[in-house]
């Protein structure tokens, strides 16, 4: 039987696990908030939380790769190997951008985790294999892109966020442009996307974690033809914006440029509680972003927050519907 290898970070590549013959998913959590006995996660952010439950309580047999991208998933990929050492593997993420030792250094670790899957069940990656497999997910990548659904779950971005993205596609109104920018979606935060819709405005970005902006780039067939391991972590770990890298500019930037081209005319910045990386961007993004941010705690609508998290969007999407005057 074909084992699953299960994660839920961009800088993943589903092409890497897929090219060692084993099946790729990108974890949709269960809601940590329903299930009993999360009691040693507390204190921990609620998407990590609801990872770590899923996979421990899972039946299916897999593999799951966490990262160091944070704490709070070193932490749960520390807790989930407790039990089943075999069974995790961290990959590390360097924080450093743009150097030719940072990017040698992701090179690695991949080449680290493809030795994992193959002890793990899988086979040897071969460059037929890894090219063809890479041809097929960014073609997915590129309707994705033009605006089309995806027929199949994916497994190359968050698969909520591919349904946001119905729901946008879908979306004929003419309300304020508002971008989502921030943590994972959990299938409960489409919430926001109909509260949203609910007080006259619209998505026209989706810039969470998992989301368009954290798709991997376009590939070049030349450059696949001569060596798609290279071209692999070229379209991840040198396109795609991440919260946790350092310098943070590219992030920034992206984000900026997105705003102008897409007429975002404000932004939610969807914040899991706990989460320390999307707290410490949010004077940044707000000095960047060239439009008002909203922060939005995810977690807060579980303590009857809700009507005061809808109150506060309404008070937003009606301020940028009618501007006071100057
Ligand atoms: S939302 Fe923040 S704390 Fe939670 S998994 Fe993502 S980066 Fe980590």
């Amino acid at each position: 039987m074909v084992k699953t290898v299960a994660y839920c970070h961009p800088l993943v590549p589903c092409e890497w696990i897929e090219s060692h013959g084993l099946r790729s998913r990108w974890i949709v959590p269960r809601d940590a908030e329903a299930s009993a006995g999360a009691g040693s996660l507390t204190g921990m952010c609620p998407y990590a939380r609801a990872v770590v439950d899923s996979l421990a309580s899972s039946d299916e047999p897999s593999l799951a790769v966490l990262t160091t991208a944070c704490d709070q998933m070193r932490r749960g990929a520390g807790l989930l190997a407790e039990d089943r050492p075999d069974d995790v593997f961290l990959l590390h993420v360097p924080k450093t951008r743009g150097t030719p030792g940072s990017r040698a250094y992701y090179g690695d670790e991949l080449r680290r985790l493809g030795r994992w899957l193959v002890a793990g069940g899988g086979n040897a990656s071969t460059a037929d294999r890894l090219a063809e497999i890479m041809a097929r997910r960014a073609a997915a990548r590129d309707a994705f892109r033009r605006g089309e659904t995806p027929v199949e779950t994916p497994s190359w971005c968050n698969p909520i966020a591919a349904a946001l993205a119905a729901e946008m596609n879908a979306n004929d109104s003419q309300g304020a442009a508002l971008g989502l920018v921030g943590g994972p979606l959990r299938q409960r935060d489409l919430a926001v996307a109909r509260w949203i819709r609910a007080a006259g405005g619209r998505i026209a970005l989706d810039a969470t974690c998992g989301g368009y902006r954290t798709l991997a780039g376009p590939i070049d067939p030349a450059a696949v033809a001569r060596d798609p391991f290279e071209e692999l972590v070229r379209i991840y770990f040198d396109h795609i914006p991440t919260i946790f890298e350092r310098p943070g500019d590219r992030l920034y930037a992206w984000l900026a440029g997105q705003v102008a081209a897409r007429q975002v005319r404000g932004l939610l910045c969807l914040r899991h509680v706990w989460c320390d990386l999307w707290h410490a961007a949010l004077p940044r993004l707000k000095e960047t972003a060239g439009v008002p941010i909203l922060e939005l705690d995810l977690g807060d609508e579980d303590h009857g927050g809700e009507s005061r998290l809808r109150g506060r969007l309404e008070a937003m999407i009606e301020s940028l519907s009618h501007p006071e005057p100057r």
